[in-house]
This record gives C-alpha cells, structure tokens and sequence, in this order.
C-alpha cells in the first residue's frame, strides 16, 4: 500500500485551513475575552441558522449537551427516558448522573438506529423524554419518534446526534429536527474543534432560556443562582477554531457524502459484508462508515496486519456495561443491538480521505476471506 492509511485525518484538514484557524485563535489571544467571548454568540447565530432553529447555546462537550438538556427539561429520579442501547456511553451516562432511568429499547439492525417501532411498548407514565441517537451520522426516524412522543402528551424529544451534525432528515438538518437537538464538537465528530466542545438546539424559548442559565451555574444574572445548573460553557478559542472550520464545513460534507457513496460503490464486490443503509429521504454524513460482518474479529485482525486501521462502534451493548445493567430498564429483547455489537467495524474515514486509500481498503477486506460466511 502506498501512504499510511489514517482512520481520520486531522493533520490533513489543519493544513488545508491553517491560514483561517490561526487567524481566529490570534484574535481571541488578542481580545483577550477568553471566558464566554464575542466568538461564541457570533458562532450559536451561525449554528443556528445553518440548523434552521431559533437558538443554539454552545457548551463544553456534547455529553454536557445531553446533560443540560435533561436538567433544563427536569427530568430527575423516578422518571424514565426511553433511548438505544447501541450507542456511545455518554448518552445512557447523562440519564442516570440526573438520578433518571435509561430505558432500552432496540435498534434496526439495518440502520443500527432505535427500532421507532418498538418505542410505544416502552412507555409508561414515568416516560418523561425520548432521546434518540442519530449513530453513525445518520438521523433516526424522527417523524415516527415524534408522533409516537405527541400521542402521549406531548412527551419531549431530544436527539443525540453527536455523530450526525451536518445529516438532513427529509430536507431538514439534524439537530433540529425535534424538542431539542444536541451534538459534539469532539475532535472526530463531523464538526469537529481542537478540544472539547458541544452545542444545543431548541426553538422553545423557555427551554433556551433554562438552558442558557443551567450553562453557567444556573445564573440568570450575576452570582443570582436561580436553578442548580453545571460549568457548562464551550470555550472561546473553540468556537473560534468552529467559526474557521464553518467555511468549508458544507465542502466537507459533500466530500464526506461522496466518499461514503464511493465506499457503498467499491462494497458491492465484496460478498460477506453489509454496509449500513442509508434511509431514503436522509443523508448520512457518515460520522463513522461502518459495516457489519459475520466475520468481524477475523476482518479486523486482517486489516490491522495490512495497515488497515478500524474500529469497533460500539463492542458492547450499554445494558451489559456493568455501570449501566443494574441502573436500566430493559424493554423487550435486544437482539438486534448485541448482533449489531458482534458484527459492526468502521473503516477510515475522513473528507480527505483519497479514492486510491480507499480502494486499498476494500482490496484488503476483499481478500480476507470473510466472503466465506456470507452475511
Ligand atoms: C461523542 C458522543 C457523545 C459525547 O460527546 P462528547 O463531546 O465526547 O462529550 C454522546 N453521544 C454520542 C452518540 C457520541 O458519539
């Protein structure tokens, strides 16, 4: 294989914007506003706008995201908020730190997004949000979710999508596309910054309002605590390295489609291997391109031997994590979410990614046999 193949390349993007990024973080040096600085509300206007809601309240990390969320929504002990098992920590992790139960329900295994299908069985009367996780880069159903969320008086929507900044859901873009939308600037993320950093969308002023205060320590005004809220904030050199990277995050996107496209091309030839399916009417910005594989193990010692790097999103299931198993509700089996945790690898993935790795790529999964027990 000719150059080193990286999972994700933020070397490559650096140098691609290098000129805009240090021109940014030079001005935040400058001004000197290092704590809640003018780069953030000019930041939350442009994420706003770019979502189509009318707020978005930047935060430290987008598990702060969810967290905020919840708390601005009251959630706390006793109640219960319906979710995926199949999905990062962060997302069960949130429901529990607010003394609220995680309810599991399973995941199609076709997208690996919650089953909508299976939410209506889950609730009952402590059901106080929905939090759907939009994996992969790619929306869940959001419509289903929200009538189903509307049939039972209204019940909130909040949409993890951590990994899916950028994504539309028939026309509209995700984080906007319910009660409130959270995601991550986490370095691998879609949109990603040099650090931490999250943002939150809403077009309830209420909920934006609770949430802009949870963010600072529950302040409304200065040292005036009207709720307990977090150290919340995004910081300042952040948004300023996220106002840089905007410019050229909708080229980014395309790329990210067109490789994801080319990816879905090249794995028509490659028996054994099912890539996940992107839903008409939604793109997928393929925060991670993964696939599933009967041979999943043996495929990913493979490519590791070939230089190939992969990574398994996610091993294992949050109702069998230790932290999380005594501290959920189960409904109904999970099949279909410790099959997805048995059979998915990501392969690399990044907008600069070229057509060349790529077919390096699927050269090596071609040739490790894992055809021999077709999917
Ligand atoms: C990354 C991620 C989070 C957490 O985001 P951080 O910015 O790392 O706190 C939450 N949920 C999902 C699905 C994620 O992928």
């Amino acid at each position: 294989m000719s150059d080193k193949i990286e999972f994700i390349d933020l070397k490559a993007q650096y140098r691609a914007l290098k000129p805009s990024i240090d021109a940014r973080i030079a001005q935040v040096l400058e001004h000197g506003r290092y704590i809640m600085g003018p780069e953030i509300g000019e930041l939350e206007e442009r994420l706003a706008a770019y979502v189509g809601v009318r707020h978005c309240i930047g935060v430290a990390s987008g598990t702060e995201a969810l967290l905020i969320a919840l708390m601005a929504l009251g959630i706390g002990p006793g109640d219960e908020v319906i979710t995926t098992p199949f999905t990062f920590a962060a997302t069960a992790e949130v429901i529990v730190l607010v003394g609220a139960t995680p309810v599991f329900v399973d995941i199609d295994l076709a997208d690996c997004n919650i089953d909508a299908n299976l939410i209506e069985a889950a609730i009952t009367p402590r059901t106080k949000a929905i939090m759907p996780v939009s994996l992969y880069g790619q929306c869940a159903d959001m419509d289903a979710i929200n009538a189903i969320a509307a049939r039972h008086g209204d019940i909130p929507v909040i949409e993890d999508a951590a990994q899916s900044f950028g994504a539309t859901y028939k026309g509209r873009r995700s984080c906007g596309v319910s009660t409130i939308g959270c995601t991550s600037f986490f370095p691998s993320k879609p949109l990603g910054c040099y650090g931490d950093g999250g943002a939150i969308f809403t077009d309830d002023d209420g909920l934006a309002q609770a949430m802009r205060e949870i963010r600072v320590h529950g302040q409304s005004k200065r040292y005036q605590h009207d709720r307990v809220g977090v150290g919340g904030r995004l910081d300042t050199i952040q948004a300023a390295i996220l106002l840089a990277k905007l410019d050229t995050f909708d080229e980014e996107v395309a790329a990210r489609i067109a490789i994801g496209d080319r990816y879905l091309e090249l794995l028509r030839e490659v028996p054994g291997v099912t890539p996940i399916r992107v839903v008409p009417d939604r793109t997928s910005v393929w925060g991670q391109f993964t696939v599933l594989s009967h041979n999943r193990d043996a495929a990913v010692a493979l490519l590791g031997e070939q230089g190939v790097p992969t990574a398994v999103h996610y091993p294992i299931p949050l109702d069998r994590q230790p932290a999380y198993k005594d501290a959920c509700r189960v409904s109904g089996k999970l099949e279909h979410s410790l099959k997805a945790s048995q059979q998915v690898m990501s392969l690399p993935m990044h907008p600069y990614l070229t057509e060349d790795a790529q077919r390096d790529i699927i050269d090596v999964l071609g040739k490790a046999g894992i055809s021999a027990r077709a999917a």
